[in-house]
Formats: C-alpha cells, sequence, structure tokens
C-alpha cells in the first residue's frame, strides 16, 4: 500500500481532520442557515439512496486514517436525525489511527441519544446555542423551539460523560443581544463558550460585512462587564482565540473566521452525505468520491483519487476575501456541508 502519512498540499498542508456531514436534513430552520422560506414544504433533501452508507462512510476513514487523519467531526444537516449513528460512530472508532470523535449539533435529541453516543466511542460535543432567551431562540431557529430542550440535551451530555463546548453565531441585528447573557449564563459552568462571527457561507443567509460582530466586538462587550484576559493556544492550528476570566470564571473562545483567516493552518476536508469531497467550506464544486466508491474502485484507487484532489489543493478562500480579492462565486450551503 503506499505510504500516504505524509501528503501535503500546494502550501504545503497536512491532511489531519476529517468532517463528514451524514444528512442534509434538519429539525430547525435557522435563518442564517436553512430559512424556512428556501427550505419548506417542497424542498427537495437528498433520497436516503443517495447518503453514503455507514458502509462506505466507514471504507473511506480508513483510508483517510492512512493519510494520517486523526479526528473526525460528525455533522449534518442534524446528524442526529441519521438513524443509528451511534453504530457509525462505533465503527469508525474502532479504525487505527482515529484518535477523537466529535459531533455538531443543535443537542435536541441529546437527551435520547447522549449515553448510546457515548458508550459507541463519541468523545465530544458541539452544541449549537445562539441565544439564551426563549424569544430570540425561537425566532433563530424557525420552529418555534424553547432552550430547555437543548439545556436538557447539555445536562444529558454532561451526565454520560461526554466533553461539551457551546458555539453561538453571532450575526448582528438578530442575536447579539444574546452575547452578555450567554456569556452570564455559561460563565462558572465547565462548559467552554465559544463564540463564532457570522460568515459568508452559503447564498441564502444574507450576509454582509455590516452583519459580522467582530472578535474584538465580542471580547470588548463582554470583557467591560466580566473582564478577560487573552490565553494561550492550546494547539497549532487552533481556530478559537482563547479567553479567561480574570475572576476565575473559566474561560470563553472566539472564532474569528471573518476578521482573521486560517487558511495557512486549515488541515481540513469535509465529505458530504452524497459523498462529494471539499477542501474548502467556502468551494463552490465537490470532488465526486461516491462514483468510484460504488463502482467498487479498490482502495489502491481510491487512494490514488485522494492524492490528486489533496496535493493539487491551493484554496485559500479566507486569505483572498482579508486581502480584498472579488469573491463573488455561488458556494455550498453549510446544512449541506456542515460546520
Ligand atoms: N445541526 C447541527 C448544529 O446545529 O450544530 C450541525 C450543522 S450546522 C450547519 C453547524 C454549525 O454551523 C452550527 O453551529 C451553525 O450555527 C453554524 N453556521 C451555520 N451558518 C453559519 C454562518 N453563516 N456563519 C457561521 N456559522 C454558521
Amino acid at each position: 500500500m503506499t505510504d500516504t502519512q505524509y501528503i501535503r498540499d500546494r502550501l504545503n498542508r497536512p491532511m489531519k481532520d476529517l468532517r463528514i456531514s451524514v444528512i442534509d436534513q434538519c429539525n430547525f430552520r435557522c435563518t442564517y442557515c436553512m430559512p424556512a422560506e428556501i427550505f419548506g414544504e417542497d424542498y427537495r433533501f437528498l433520497p436516503f439512496k443517495e447518503l453514503l452508507s455507514f458502509d462506505e462512510i466507514v471504507r473511506l476513514t480508513e483510508i483517510f486514517a492512512k493519510f494520517g487523519t486523526e479526528k473526525i467531526r460528525i455533522t449534518g444537516g442534524e446528524p442526529l436525525l441519521r438513524k443509528n449513528l451511534d453504530q457509525l460512530i462505533k465503527r469508525l472508532y474502532a479504525i487505527d489511527g482515529i484518535k477523537d470523535i466529535a459531533i455538531t449539533t443543535n443537542g435536541v435529541f441529546l437527551t435520547k441519544q447522549a449515553k448510546k453516543l457515548k458508550e459507541a466511542g463519541l468523545d465530544r460535543v458541539n452544541l449549537s446555542l445562539d441565544a439564551i432567551e426563549d424569544d430570540v431562540f425561537k425566532e433563530i431557529n424557525g420552529r418555534g423551539v424553547k432552550t430547555k430542550p437543548v439545556l436538557k440535551g447539555i445536562e444529558a451530555a454532561q451526565e454520560a460523560g461526554l466533553q461539551v463546548k457551546i458555539n453561538m453565531v453571532v450575526k448582528k441585528g438578530l442575536n447579539d443581544s444574546q452575547i452578555l447573557p450567554m456569556a452570564r449564563y455559561f460563565k462558572g459552568s465547565d462548559i467552554i463558550l465559544r463564540f463564532i462571527e457570522f460568515m459568508d457561507v452559503g447564498n441564502h443567509n444574507g450576509w454582509n460585512m455590516d452583519t459580522v460582530v467582530s472578535k474584538q466586538e465580542i471580547v470588548d462587550r463582554i470583557s467591560a462587564e466580566m473582564p478577560l484576559e487573552p490565553v494561550e493556544q492550546n494547539y497549532y492550528g487552533e481556530v478559537a482565540s482563547r479567553y479567561r476570566y480574570l475572576d476565575g470564571g473559566g474561560e470563553i473562545g472566539v472564532i474569528s473566521s471573518v476578521t482573521d483567516s486560517f487558511c495557512g493552518s486549515c488541515t481540513r476536508i469535509r465529505l458530504s452525505a452524497d459523498g462529494k469531497l471539499y477542501t474548502c467550506l467556502f468551494a463552490t464544486e465537490g470532488y465526486d468520491i461516491k462514483t468510484p466508491l460504488r463502482e467498487n474502485a479498490s482502495d489502491h484507487q481510491l487512494i490514488l483519487e485522494l492524492i490528486k484532489l489533496w496535493s493539487g489543493r491551493t484554496d485559500r478562500y479566507s486569505d483572498e476575501r482579508a486581502e480584498g480579492k472579488p469573491l463573488k462565486r455561488e458556494k455550498i450551503e453549510m446544512s449541506y456541508i456542515g460546520g
């Protein structure tokens, strides 16, 4: 078998993290991600036969592990809508070289699933919660769901022994009123709250620079009431800037995906639910790996496909945005590829 461990792209970036979207459907209709006007009753989600099967996902992950991929994040859509997800996690956990499995979820189904996911080998949960006040949250999620089921999901995850981080996307005028209430709510708990700058992913979220609340502004707003100081990165390539409360109330993170650029240290590859590979969140086109997979390609052939894709990779979208290059183009939706 080819020694694939040290494959690098054209900008010398290794391939380390694999994000697997297992479904394109979601139980929420967050206005900035899957607005109900677009993703309505008539919207055609992927038919089941188009989704990669667990066998196919496991086979590809085994190949990725040979490339040095160690971390897996399961996402969607809402990944907990994919039936028997624990069975997939169990099989991924058993793959040689896979050291860490995380999931990104809105948390509503964790009360039922947290324990069996943990038992299957899940390590961490990134739970998306964009507001702590019911009125704001109900409006954002587009389904009128209150925060209680999500808070129950957080509790269930912690009880199951899963590490939990909360992610809050901040969009000006939508939920920036929640920065302080969210910070107050999670301060002093053992849960890290991370604020994420609203990004220009997808085509339907009405993004423009005026809708972004910058990392600096988020930190200043919190620090004015609850003083913060910066903390060192945990590891090379960590995207969240860390801050701790001076009074010992724990720490927060801020992911400045717009005002900073992380392209230089981006080691991520994304697999869509229908078997397309994307080397950038802001990509237009995916690389079809399902066809060779379903046409009985050998492992060697699949490895050659991945080498071709990764070794030719030059994308650096956020760098180009920061450099002021014109970027207008159709992008994949966040709900399709996951976070
Ligand atoms: N349904 C799951 C969830 O809610 O976490 C997983 C999929 S969701 C697409 C993954 C993450 O992407 C969520 O935290 C969501 O808030 C975030 N997201 C969606 N659109 C975004 C945008 N324009 N900018 C930043 N984050 C975004």
